[in-house]
C-alpha cells in the first residue's frame, strides 16, 4: 500500500539559496553565473522531492544534495565530446564517430579552421569561386566519374537526389532493399519525405529482373537500388545487378524516345545508393569485398551516392557521381544550398581523397583502411606488447593478463558478414571484476576506454588500438586495481575531482 508522503521530510528539504552556500558551489561562482548553480541546485532538490515521494528516502541529506548539485555544475565544465580509445574491435563504430582521420586531414582541417581560406574564392580569376570545385576532380579521378558533389552525408545525399529526379514520380525498389540503417534513416520514410513515389517489387528474399521490367511504367522516375549495409539475406535469395537495371531502363528510354522523341524526353535513371563508399577493392576481404563506386558507374548506375567517413576513411559527409547534366542538376537545387558541406570538412575531405591517388599509400596513411587491411600478425604483435605492458604496471596476482584470437568488424554497415582475424587482450580478475573493470575504464578518466566483456573476462582488441595507445591503457588498469579497497576488493567511492585534472 502506498505511504502517504512524509511531510516533514519534504519540509526539511534545504531550500535552493541554502544549497547555493555550500562552499564548494561558492567557489564554482567564479567558473560560471549563479543562474547555472541554481538550476543544478534545483535539480538535485526536485530529485530529493521526488525520492522522498516515492518512499526511498527516510531522512534528507544536505551534503548529499550540494555534492549532487557540485557534479552536475562540474559536469559543464568536462568536455562532452572528447576523444576515447576504442578497445572493441570494430572499426568504423558508428557511436564513437565511424572514421578517424589521415594526419593530412586533420592538418589541412587545422589550417583552414584558423584562418581564412579560398573557400569560396578562386585565385586564379581573382574572383569568386565555388566550394563544390575544392572535392569535385578529385573525387571524379579516383571513382572515374565524370562529375560529382558533396553534401553534409549520404542520408542527405538520398534525399537530394530523391527530391531532383523523383518528386511526384516513381521510383522502383527492391522489397529486400528497404532497410533501416542505424534507427533513424529507412529507406520507405525517406522516400516518403521527398514525395517520390515508391513502387516495391519482388520479395524480402528474392527479386528479378523481370519484377522491375513488369514495374515500369510512364511515371517512372528512376530504378533505385539500396545496399543492404548491416545486414544480408543468405541462403535462398537473389537481388538484381546494376548492368540489369542499366538494361532495363535502357529498354524504356529507347521506347520513350521513339514516342516523344528525345528532346521532350524525362529518361528513367539509375541510382544505386551505395552506403559504404569503397573506393579501392579491398582484396584482404575476397567475395566479401564491397563493390567500388568505380565498379557500380562501369556497371552502368547514372548516380551512385555514398558516405565519407564509413570505408572511404574521411569525414562525414554524403558524396553523389555521375554525369555531368545531373550532377548540374542537383548543384541547382535548393537542397544543395541547405545540406551542403562547411570548410572543415571540406578541407578533410580533399586531403583524404588525395592520399587515394596513390592506392597503395591509402592502405597505410588513412586509419580506416589500415585497420582493415593490417595483416593479423601485426595486430597479435600489439597485442602482445600491451598484455606486457598491464601485466608490468597492474600488482602481482590482481588479474591473469593473456592474448586470445578475436574477431573484428569492420561495422557501419560495411563487410557484415565478414569476420576479421584479430588478437585481443584478455583480463581475468582475481581482484576486482570484468563489470566494475568495464564501467572505470568507461567513466573514471578523462579519455574513456571502451572495450568489451566476454565470460567474466575484459577484452580489449588491439585491431583497432595504436601503439600509441598502450601505455594509457596500462596506466588504466593500474589505476583501476589502486580504486579497489584492499579489503573489500570493490570500488571506493571516489572523491570529488575537478575535471581534467590528474588521469
Ligand atoms: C550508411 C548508409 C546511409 C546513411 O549514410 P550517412 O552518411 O550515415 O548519412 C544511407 N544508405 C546506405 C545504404 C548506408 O549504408
Amino acid at each position: 500500500m502506498a505511504q502517504p508522503p512524509n511531510t516533514d521530510l519534504l519540509r526539511s528539504l534545504p531550500q535552493i539559496e541554502e544549497v547555493l552556500r555550500d562552499p564548494q558551489l561558492k567557489a564554482l561562482e567564479a567558473l560560471m553565473p549563479r543562474s547555472v548553480l541554481a538550476d543544478c541546485a534545483r535539480e538535485a532538490v526536485d530529485n530529493e522531492r521526488n525520492a522522498i515521494l516515492t518512499g526511498s528516502r527516510s531522512s534528507v541529506d544536505a551534503q548529499a544534495i550540494a555534492d549532487e548539485a557540485c557534479s552536475c555544475a562540474l559536469a559543464n565544465l568536462r568536455p562532452s565530446l572528447r576523444r576515447v580509445i576504442n578497445a572493441t574491435g570494430v572499426i568504423l563504430h558508428t557511436n564513437l564517430g565511424r572514421s578517424v582521420l589521415a594526419d593530412e586531414a586533420v592538418h589541412a582541417v587545422e589550417e583552414v579552421a584558423r584562418g581564412y581560406s579560398t573557400l569560396e574564392y578562386d585565385t586564379a580569376a581573382l574572383a569568386r569561386g565555388s566550394r563544390h570545385d575544392h572535392v569535385e576532380r578529385l573525387i571524379c579521378a579516383v571513382t572515374g566519374a565524370e562529375a560529382a558533389i558533396a553534401v553534409n552525408n549520404n542520408a542527405a545525399a538520398v534525399m537530394m537526389v530523391l527530391v531532383e529526379f523523383a518528386a511526384g514520380r516513381e521510383a522502383i525498389v527492391s522489397r529486400g532493399e528497404l532497410v533501416e540503417i542505424g534507427g533513424s534513416f529507412r529507406v520507405p520514410d525517406i522516400m516518403a519525405l521527398s514525395r517520390a513515389e515508391m513502387v516495391e517489387v519482388g520479395t524480402t528474399n528474392k527479386t528479378h529482373a523481370a519484377d522491375y521490367a513488369r514495374a515500369v511504367g510512364p511515371d517512372t522516375a528512376m530504378l533505385l537500388k539500396v545496399h543492404p549495409s548491416n545486414y544480408r539475406i543468405v541462403g535462398f535469395s537473389e537481388s538484381v545487378p546494376v548492368h540489369e537495371l542499366r538494361r532495363i531502363a535502357d529498354s524504356e528510354n529507347a521506347a520513350r524516345h521513339s514516342e516523344a522523341g528525345p528532346a521532350s524526353v524525362n529518361e528513367v535513371l539509375v541510382y544505386e545508393d551505395q552506403g559504404s563508399g569503397s573506393l579501392i577493392r579491398l582484396d584482404c576481404f575476397g567475395s566479401y569485398a564491397e563493390p567500388t563506386v568505380a565498379e557500380s558507374l562501369k556497371a552502368g548506375c547514372d548516380l551512385v551516392s555514398f558516405s565519407g567517413d564509413k570505408l572511404l576513411g574521411g569525414p562525414q559527409a554524403g558524396i553523389v557521381v555521375g554525369s555531368r547534366r545531373l550532377i548540374e542538376r542537383l548543384k541547382k537545387n535548393p537542397l544543395a544550398r541547405a545540406l551542403r558541406l562547411d570548410k572543415m570538412t571540406l578541407a578533410a575531405l580533399e586531403a583524404t581523397l588525395r592520399i587515394y591517388l596513390d592506392p597503395e599509400r591509402a592502405l597505410r596513411a588513412i586509419p580506416t583502411l589500415r585497420m582493415l587491411s593490417e595483416p593479423s600478425g601485426a595486430v597479435q604483435d600489439r597485442a602482445e606488447n600491451l598484455a606486457r605492458a598491464i601485466t608490468e604496471a597492474i600488482p602481482q596476482g590482481a588479474a591473469t593478463v593473456d592474448v586470445v584470437a578475436e574477431t573484428a568488424r569492420a561495422g557501419g554497415g560495411s563487410l557484415p558478414l565478414c569476420d576479421i582475424d584479430s588478437f585481443a587482450v584478455r583480463i581475468s580478475f582475481e581482484r576486482g571484476n570484468a563489470q566494475g573493470c568495464e564501467t572505470f575504464l568507461a567513466t573514471s578518466r578523462r579519455v574513456p576506454i571502451i572495450g568489451r566483456i566476454k565470460k567474466d573476462a575484459v577484452l580489449l582488441d588491439a585491431r583497432t588500438l595504436t601503439h600509441a595507445d598502450i601505455a594509457e591503457v596500462a596506466a588504466a588498469l593500474r589505476a583501476y586495481f589502486d580504486s579497489l579497497d584492499p579489503d573489500e576488493s570493490s570500488p571506493q567511492t571516489h572523491s570529488m575531482r575537478i575535471p581534467g585534472e590528474g588521469r
